[in-house]
């Protein structure tokens, strides 16, 4: 008899965002006039800018036509895209990139989940936590993470990040092989220093362990000095694989485009004991499973580093931002003790009276009828907090502000 991967079940029953869904749901059947302001996914609401559509426009004219059809793409992306991301991303900071150490994907969900595929099974993994769910959830699909015991997987080793220790991640105090970390960081909006993010880089150095480096809201840092890429940090093209992507960028949660960097010197090793390079066997599990994204998302992705992209890219990143600010401080004004918003769209709070996240979020829906995400949502140290996005409408944000000075 076929069996399933028995990883799967000790996964908790649903994902967050579907209890989420499933609880404003029944609050609109009760409601049906309710009108519900929507601050808890963390998907955008601006359109493509003018630049991506135009690319897009002509991408699509390509493919009518058979002498610029294009069918399977080359296997780490078309050179075009590649040549873009290095020259744009990685040059102006002094990064060198090269082409093959570049794997164009279709969003960074994909790869942040799959990159377990060529790694060990017994290996230690460490997270922050409270941290984007799918490195837990696809870390325990492969079987790595343990059993969940009061709340925690119990072969993850979970480093805090609360108001007490500033957001600042310690470092673990065993040896961890795999590390996650998300600067700017969905759920708390915080980010990291050069000094903090280069003693992770120098424990992965002489532990010999990884670090996935998830930069996906790496467009949203506005203070100078905040590192973009941990490669800004030395001796990190030797134990990191980066992860980037369009989608908070520049609006392609639709669209999906985005792509990891796992550069050649990125070594571990294999049961005999000899260094093995990532970017062979990344390349290798790619080539096997994944068939690329298409030519059209490729050119979309390409439009975001024209002159005109940059600066659309640009204005609708300050737009959110600017929502960020005026939810950071009318929240500060209310009293709440607020973190984030400052280099991220996240604005993470601390619930009145150490008030649990479901509670507050209960309370939320009912009273002033803002959705928001429980902070538990996002790991055992999210209790007592909770997150709020700046992807709305800026007169959404403005709204639920004012509904909950009034709530107040
Ligand atoms: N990484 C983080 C930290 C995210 O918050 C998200 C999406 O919310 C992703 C990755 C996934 O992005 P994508 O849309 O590129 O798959």
């Amino acid at each position: 008899m076929a069996r399933v991967n028995d990883n799967f079940l000790k996964l908790p029953v649903s994902y967050l965002f579907t209890d989420i869904a499933r609880k404003v749901n029944a609050f609109k059947a009760t409601y049906p006039d309710a009108d519900i302001i929507r601050l808890g996914i963390g998907d955008v609401t601006q359109p493509l800018c003018p630049a991506v559509i135009e690319a897009m426009h002509k991408a699509v004219d390509e493919m009518a036509v058979k002498e610029t059809f294009r069918g399977y793409g080359p296997e780490h992306g078309y050179a075009f895209l590649q040549e873009a991301i290095i020259a744009n991303d990685f040059a102006p900071r002094s990064i060198d990139i090269q082409p093959n150490e570049v794997f164009i994907n279709d969003g960074a969900k994909s790869d942040t989940g799959n990159i377990g595929d060529i790694l060990s099974l017994d290996n230690i993994v460490c997270m922050t936590d409270p941290i984007y769910p799918v490195y837990v959830d696809s870390n325990a699909m492969f079987g790595r993470a343990g059993d969940i015991v009061n709340g925690r997987w119990s072969n993850i080793v979970y480093v805090p990040c609360n108001a007490e220790n500033s957001f600042v991640p310690p470092l673990p105090d065993k040896h961890v092989d795999i590390i996650y970390l998300c600067y700017p960081n969905n759920p708390t909006g915080t980010v990291i220093t050069r000094e903090e993010l280069k003693k992770w880089v120098d424990y992965a150095l002489s532990n010999d362990a990884l670090i996935m480096y998830d930069a996906a809201y790496e467009a949203y840092i506005q203070e100078e000095d905040i590192p973009h890429s941990i490669y800004e940090i030395e001796g990190a093209k030797k134990c990191a694989i980066e992860f980037h992507s369009y989608s908070k960028t520049a609006g392609f949660t639709g669209v999906r485009c985005g792509y990891t960097i796992v550069p050649n010197d990125v070594t571990a090793k294999s049961a005999k004991g000899e260094r093995i390079h990532l970017n062979e066997l990344w390349n290798r599990r790619q080539c096997t499973k994944f068939n690329g994204t298409s030519y059209i998302q490729h050119r979309a992705a390409e439009a975001t580093y024209s002159p005109e992209g940059k600066e659309q890219v640009r204005v609708t990143i300050g737009y959110y931002m600017e929502n960020a600010r005026i939810m950071r401080q009318a929240l500060t004004d209310m009293g709440y003790n607020v973190y984030g918003g400052v280099n991220a769209p996240y604005i993470w709070l601390q619930t009145p009276d150490n008030m649990p996240s479901w509670e507050f979020f209960e309370k939320l829906l009912n009273g002033p009828q803002i959705v928001g995400t429980p902070g538990v949502g996002f790991g055992p140290c999210g209790e007592g907090y909770f997150r709020l996005t700046a992807f709305g409408e800026r007169q959404d944000c403005e709204r639920a502000m004012e509904r909950m000075r009034n709530w107040l």
